[in-house]
């Protein structure tokens, strides 16, 4: 099959032809990946950053985390999926062992034994996956939403509905501020607007914020040129109720924390790079005078899965304003290569191998 390898860090991934997948045990499934989204942590792991928070793949590595696609193979122990069926594979895939307490409240995110698919095992930049303990990770695709929609679905969409409706609990008439207009903040910005929020988007690319305020951001600010604390201070007459670091970094971080409004919070899904290394300094006496939280989230417990599909089956979500750009295996290096510029506006999916 043709895959995008991960041999060597920072230098450009080949594509090549290397063998299929087998099903590593009677609980796995083969999956024939039909989409495969071009996610920021794939710039992250391809930089060798994150060694700091235990998540660094051995090489060679096939990395893709966010995909959809078809069951091809059941282990003989798999009773939920048949060969033919229509999946997403979410990226955190959990033991789903009865010892593990977080599996068993549905909790895959949090597995003691969690396992990052496309960087602990292959994932998705080759053509067909292994995924371990299928019955309990893999989700149905429904048949309304179509393979390269439903990729996002594995990664940035789903960790954004779970961050802003079910950790930040984000309600109708309140304000959201999202820093970094990438694919976890598109989405977010995409979610809040069709829940009734009002959303202002915060980059330092012009281009990126007309695609936020086409996607449902009511204002932009533009980073470079202002101080966006001042001008979302001045915007919401006092601060956000909540806010949104989609990126991850000293600067949007405290500046997501500084954005809020008294009793606000703030939402962090963007873990840091290599500058900081995981720990940033945050303004704690400001919070607390202001009664402010800080939440973080991970990924999105499989339990949450029919309440997000019904919400873009009813709501007013278009996965496909989302996806910008839909490519071949080819183009996919250079697109990851382009991440360190923070240049690819809305979201890329590979959707062919050939
Ligand atoms: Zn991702
Ligand atoms: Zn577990």
């Amino acid at each position: 099959m043709r895959a995008m390898v991960l041999e060597k860090f920072k230098e450009i991934m080949p594509v090549k032809d290397v063998a299929e997948p087998k099903l590593s045990d009677g609980n796995s499934a083969i999956v024939r990946v039909e989409a495969n989204g071009i996610c920021r942590s794939d710039w992250h792991w391809w930089m060798q950053d994150w060694g700091w928070a235990g998540i660094e793949p051995e090489l060679p590595r096939i990395l893709g985390h966010e995909f959809c696609g078809v069951v091809e193979e059941t282990g003989k122990n798999v009773t939920d999926f048949k060969k033919g069926d229509r999946v997403i594979v979410p990226f955190t895939i959990g033991d789903g062992d009865h010892n593990c307490s977080h599996c068993m409240e549905g909790k895959n995110n949090l597995c003691d034994n969690l396992s990052i698919i496309g960087c602990g095992s292959d994932g998705g930049y080759g053509k067909y996956v292994n995924v371990q303990n299928a019955d309990f990770n893999l989700v149905t695709l429904p048949e309304s939403i179509e393979f390269f929609e439903g990729s996002v679905l594995g990664c940035r969409f789903m960790t954004s509905y779970h961050g802003i409706v079910e950790r930040a609990g984000i309600q109708p008439g309140e304000t959201l501020v999202v820093y970094g207009a990438g694919g976890i903040g598109m989405s977010a910005m995409h979610i809040a607007a069709s829940m009734g929020a009002f959303v202002i988007a915060v980059d330092i690319s012009d281009e990126k914020l007309d695609k936020a305020r086409s996607i449902g951001a009511n204002a932009v600010v533009n980073a470079k040129n202002v101080n966006p604390v001042e001008a979302v201070t001045e915007i919401t007459k006092g601060g956000v109720d909540v806010s949104l670091d989609a990126l991850g970094g000293r600067e949007t971080t405290v500046n997501g924390v500084l954005s809020l409004k008294k009793g606000g919070r703030h939402i962090q899904i963007g873990l840091t790079s290599a500058l900081e290394k995981g720990e940033v300094a945050l303004p704690v006496d400001i919070m607390i005078t202001k009664e402010n939280s800080f939440i973080s989230s991970l990924g999105m417990p499989r339990l949450e899965y029919p309440k997000m599909l019904s919400h873009i089956a009813n709501g007013n979500i278009r996965l496909k304003d989302l996806i910008t750009k839909r490519v071949s295996i080819d183009e996919a290096p250079a697109i990851i290569s382009s991440m360190a510029e923070f240049k690819p506006v809305g979201m890329s999916v590979v959707d062919r191998w050939q």
